[in-house]
């Protein structure tokens, strides 16, 4: 459980603290280009993940939405995994859906996403990111603290109905598990992944709600969001 303590921030009044939903904002790269023919959709996709790479966030292809098969395909012949999962050709066989996940590096992009249309993975974990997934009525609460905090954090919509808030990485042990566990929060931290816009999944296309650019491409530093887990856990006590 994450413990109140006497210097964190204050409550703010429910109802001041939701992220408003910019549904427009949510395809980060340009349009595709005239005359690509059959490739053009691979394009944004491309363009996307060489613009997280340049703004220093880890990418990494992950399998993609097959509608026909309604399944994920990552284009490798021995794989079966059939949900999402990081392209990993290190792998023998099959890729490996959860270790192993390694950032591409800059050079690679081009060739990997000129292949196929991969979505867009980030490695979670100290070297990038940690990301709490939830529904949206906690997520926007907590980034509604870190908003009127002066931290503001990335957050996007999953068409399932989830939002996941980026954070700078967590040191994740037993209590802050616990703790998030309670707010139906799940951790992504070292050995997972998350995919990001403007890939599709099985439900539909994911859309930032509070792109990172808007961010200046900084996360909210970790103490910042303790100190928003501990006050978000405070009015639920409250409220219980
Ligand atoms: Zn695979």
């Amino acid at each position: 459980m994450v413990r109140e303590t006497p210097n964190a921030r204050d409550v703010l009044p429910a109802g001041k603290v939701t992220v408003e939903p910019r549904k427009d904002v949510a395809v980060i790269a340009r349009p595709a280009r005239a005359g690509r023919g059959p490739q053009h959709r691979r394009v944004p996709l491309a363009e996307a993940a060489e613009e997280y790479l340049s703004a220093g966030w880890s990418v990494t292809p992950g399998a993609y939405w097959n509608p026909q098969s309604r399944t994920y395909r990552c284009g490798r012949p021995h794989c079966d995994l059939k949900g999402p999962h990081p392209v990993d050709a290190t792998a023998p066989g099959r890729c490996r859906p959860e270790a192993g996940v390694r950032a591409a590096h800059p050079a690679q992009v081009t060739g990997w996403w000129h292949a196929h249309g991969y979505a867009v993975m980030m490695p979670t974990g100290a070297l990038s990111a940690t990301v709490l997934a939830g529904p949206p009525e906690v997520i926007d609460v907590l980034a509604g603290h870190l908003e009127a905090s002066g931290h503001p954090a990335p957050v996007l919509a999953y068409p399932s109905g989830e939002h996941q808030l980026f954070s700078a990485p967590l040191v994740i042990d037993e209590a802050l598990w616990l703790g998030t566990a309670v707010g139906r929060i799940v951790l992504h931290g070292a050995g997972s992944w998350v995919t990001l816009p403007p890939s599709t999944v099985s439900a539909g296309r994911l859309a930032w709600l509070r792109p990172p650019w808007e961010t200046g491409w900084r996360l909210p530093p970790s103490a910042e969001v303790l100190a928003a887990l501990r006050t978000t856990a405070r009015r639920d006590d409250a409220e219980a």
